[in-house]
């Protein structure tokens, strides 16, 4: 039975060196000259065996026999969601290198990496990077445990710091992460490669680690089957063409074939126009009739308007078949009856954030690849009248387009490209917006309110009076009953005015005249100094229950109300 290469993706934090150590595994198989000629990124790398044993030569030393044909490297593109690439029942990815500055240890996007790969259960290698930028590191031996060894005695201690820091923050991730040398298992050690891609050391070790996980983890998992099945990487634009560069990772792929590509509605089928294949070590393409899994190809089709990265596809035979394809597409991406808007730049992407989000309890209404249109917009806007806690839009990679912008003043959203910041400030929208519709409930019950009387501002002495009066503390509205400090009831305001203006309420701090009919101010309120609200003893009762719902104003109005009442009934709302 044949079997593929392993496919392994190279992720983690920005700046962290993917590229770098991508870019020094390719150099690390081939001679010097050709490697100054490589320097077009290209999203993918393959390795054949006999490099890897010329490279790692414990490999042959220790007598361990490699049946895989070789490694296929991807670069996860842009960001750390590419690592959730997925193919049919899983992960794109057979295997992950996680790169971490030693330096820096974990950020942000390297935990959103970790739990990516927890979630799919893919094995894993660290590789600690920029080992050269400890300050005083020097390479004196080719071997990279001896080479640590050598360190002078300060550098050796830096350097075990930077280790036990990271394997600190790995453990609360719940991984036993020990430096490679120390692995006894691999089902239950994370191996910590220490390495630069810089100059090169530990590269060699890295891969032997791969070797490793391959032969423990991936016996079956890499046997072929006939059909061909890929995922599209990146679109590249060369000279006004759109090139795909996609990866193979099963089956065989002659250019004769026609492919399904898979969409949100229906899946484009087309015919390929060029089909080349990725030479090994190598950014050049080769034309090719046919290609074989696992291996990185680009592609020109003759229908690729709406093939987006992330997307699969594969051969197809029947038109049951495509449809079977669409559903197996749509059933990652499928949204709730109800919930929040969602956007992403790619598959891969919407279906890291989607995951993420689910494993937080939320649910999502409406998702979509693309920046933020006026659609969504529209979709958050009737959200308002459901369930505010789902009136907004969380875009991971992405930006609102003009239209959206205009019509969103009424909508919250959120950008970010680290999946948990934007599930945090998320959270933090939802509490406050929970907390915004329990005060209101609260609120709506009674009010709360001191009046400081103007007695210089008598504009009708009786039937009604109509005085003016300070917001001391909460709100003033229309229709709430009135008592005196003495907690004599007063009256009920028949109407609030500002300025001339009949309104409906007041708040704190503003000036405004009201009416109270029933009432003769020079008799009744000539030595009333401030009016409260009336509040009923239930009502008090839930004021205080919800106190975190209060401003620092109204419960120190809600104290002076109880103190009032209690000259009457001392147990009043104890
Ligand atoms: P990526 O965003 O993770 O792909 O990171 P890059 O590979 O683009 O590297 C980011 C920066 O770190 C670049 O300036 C690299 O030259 C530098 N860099 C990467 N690896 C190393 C290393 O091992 N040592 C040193 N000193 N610098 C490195």
């Amino acid at each position: 039975m044949k079997i593929r290469q392993p496919i392994i993706t190279v992720a983690g934090h920005v700046d962290h060196g993917k590229t770098t150590i991508l870019d020094s595994i390719r150099k690390t198989g081939i001679a010097e000259a050709e490697a100054g000629g490589i320097t077009q990124k290209i999203s993918f790398t393959l390795f054949p065996v006999e490099k890897i044993i010329g490279r790692c030569p414990l490999i042959g030393e220790k007598g361990i026999i490699l049946e895989i044909p070789g490694f296929l490297f991807i670069d996860t593109p842009g960001h750390a969601a590419f690592t959730n690439l997925r193919k049919r029942g899983g992960s794109l990815a057979d295997l992950a290198i996680l790169v971490i500055d030693i330096n820096e240890g974990i950020k942000p996007q390297t935990a959103e990496v970790i739990e990516i790969l927890k979630i799919h259960k893919t094995p894993f290698v660290i590789a600690l990077n920029k080992l050269d930028n400890i300050s005083g590191w020097q390479q004196q031996s080719e071997d990279l445990k001896q080479n640590i060894e050598k360190q002078a005695q300060n550098i050796k201690q830096d350097f075990q710091e930077k280790l036990f820091k990271i394997q600190g923050s790995l453990h609360s991730h719940g991984f036993n992460a020990v430096p490679y040398w120390d692995v006894k298992d691999f089902s239950s050690n994370l191996a910590l490669v220490p390495c630069s891609g810089k100059t090169g050391e530990g590269i060699p070790e890295l891969l032997m680690i791969l070797c490793g996980l391959s032969q423990k983890f991936l016996k079956g998992r890499l046997t072929l089957g006939k059909q061909a099945k890929g995922v599209i990487l990146e679109i590249k634009k060369q000279k006004s063409i759109n090139y795909i560069e996609a990866i193979l990772y099963d089956g065989s792929l002659k250019k004769s074939d026609k492919l399904a590509i898979a969409s949100f509605d229906k899946p484009t089928t087309s015919n390929i126009r060029i089909l080349e294949e990725v030479l090994p070590l190598s950014d050049k393409f080769q034309p090719s009739q046919e290609v074989h899994a696992a291996t990185g190809i680009r592609l020109q089709l003759t229908e690729q308007e709406d093939v987006l990265s992330g997307m699969p596809f594969q051969t197809f035979k029947s038109e049951e078949e495509l449809s079977q394809l669409s559903k197996e597409i749509t059933e990652g991406i499928k949204t709730d009856k109800e919930g929040i808007i969602i956007k992403a730049d790619s598959l891969g992407s919407l279906e890291a954030l989607m995951l993420l989000l689910r494993q937080e309890n939320i649910k999502i209404g409406k998702a979509g690849i693309g920046n933020i249109t006026k659609s969504d917009v529209i979709a958050a806007q009737t959200n308002l009248e459901t369930n505010k806690l789902d009136a907004i839009i969380v875009g991971f990679n992405v930006q609102e387009d003009e239209e959206a912008r205009e019509i969103s003043k009424n909508i919250k959203i959120l950008k970010d490209d680290v999946i948990y910041k934007l599930i945090e400030n998320l959270q933090k929208f939802r509490e406050d917006k929970q907390k915004e519709i329990h005060r209101q409930k609260l609120m709506s019950l009674a009010t709360i309110c001191k009046l400081k009387v103007l007695p210089q501002f008598v504009f009708h002495n009786s039937n009604p009076a109509i005085f003016g009066v300070a917001v001391e503390g909460g709100s003033l509205k229309s229709g709430i009953s009135l008592i005196d400090q003495n907690g004599e009831d007063v009256a009920r305001i028949k109407a609030v005015q500002c300025e001339g203006k009949t309104v409906e309420s007041a708040k704190q701090g503003e000036e405004v005249a009201i009416s109270l009919p029933g009432i003769t101010f020079d008799r009744q309120l000539k030595d009333t100094e401030y009016l409260y609200s009336n509040i009923s003893e239930v009502q008090f009762r839930q004021f205080k229950e919800h106190k975190e719902l209060l401003s620092r104003e109204e419960i120190s109005v809600l104290q002076e109300i109880a103190q009032i009442k209690r000259k009457e009934k001392p147990t009043w709302g104890v």
